[in-house]
């Protein structure tokens, strides 16, 4: 093995770890296995770990197979306490060295991200995590360290993000769009479809309501959904730009026919939603509005999703 890595290894499997009455804690290499998984899954193209919504939700996961019942699910705290590991570095915020290197707990979840910018990685860590092999030597330094119990499990989730990161792979490149529609039916189990579908349009989003702008955003918790423009048993069409991320209360008016986005770019509402009626007035407002697309335009709805709306919403008039 190369001695980079294996001095990796090593430091992995000698975290500094609470243990108390023989219980170690899983955090600290849970968020290590969640990092490993942003790496499988294309969400780390980059030296730059962020506290966000992606990497919370892989951190439960993980830490759902492994915790004990007394665990609790804090990823707050391994995030800002792998700090006294060698290989994990706290970016601050501009003018927020002094704070950064002074904190000594995370406090909450707003009070430490408006001091740490990001996490990175010693440099060389962080080209080992990039290497499929030497990524699988880590993971499994890891498992055998802390988890040799769950083994199965564990590989079984990280597989599924190696997997979540090939089908959002299809959309994420302009070239690729002629071949999405087959490749989206065929090659992938339905959980990686449906995982991949909703990560992609929500992220692609930045998890705001296409109608509203809602953004909720607390821990890996989110409110908006993935919605598909045609319905996915009808279309079986889980190409993101047949999705559009809404809030429950658009997603259901949508999935009704009272509201949809068509062609136009723009947001149309039920004729017969009645403006002095309390209640409907919400929805009416949205009449006209653009529709809020997301950043990336390969991201922004297909024109025979938007004209699907449309013509549903013109035959139920
Ligand atoms: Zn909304």
């Amino acid at each position: 093995m190369d001695a980079s890595l294996e001095q990796y290894v090593e430091m992995f499997a000698k975290l500094h770890v609470n243990h108390s009455g023989g219980h170690i804690s899983p955090h600290k290499p849970v968020m290590l296995l969640a990092v490993l998984s942003l790496a499988d899954n294309g969400g780390m193209t980059e030296n730059r770990i962020e506290y966000g919504t992606e990497l919370l939700e892989l951190f439960r996961e993980y830490f759902n197979v492994v915790a004990s019942p007394n665990d609790r699910c804090t990823p707050l705290l391994p995030f800002f306490h792998l700090r006294s590991e060698a290989f994990w570095h706290h970016v601050p915020h501009a003018g927020q060295e002094q704070a950064c290197r002074v904190m000594s707990s995370p406090g909450s979840a707003i009070q430490m991200t408006s001091v740490i910018e990001y996490a990175r990685l010693d440099d060389e860590l962080f080209l080992h995590l990039v290497d499929r092999t030497s990524r699988e030597v880590l993971r499994q330094a890891i498992i055998d360290r802390y988890f040799p119990n769950c083994r199965e499990e564990l590989l079984k989730l990280s597989q599924q993000e190696v997997d979540i990161g090939a089908y959002r792979e299809l959309f994420d490149s302009d070239t690729a769009k002629e071949r999405i529609k087959e490749s989206s039916r065929d090659g992938f189990d339905e959980h990686t479809r449906q995982a991949g579908f909703r990560r992609s349009v929500t992220q692609a989003y930045d998890y705001s309501c296409a109608a509203c702008g809602l953004r909720v955003i607390l821990g890996e918790v989110v409110m908006v959904d993935a919605a598909h423009l045609i319905p996915f048993e009808k279309s079986h069409d889980d190409d993101p730009r047949n999705g559009m991320a809404l809030c429950k209360n658009h997603h259901w008016a949508m999935d009704r026919l009272l509201i949809g986005p068509w062609p136009d770019g723009r947001w149309h509402v039920h004729r017969e939603l009645d403006d002095r009626r309390e209640g409907q007035q919400d929805l009416l407002k949205l009449d006209g509005r653009d529709i809020l697309l997301p950043r990336k335009s390969r991201y922004h709805p297909r024109e025979d999703a938007l004209q699907w709306r449309m013509d549903k919403m013109k035959e139920c008039a």
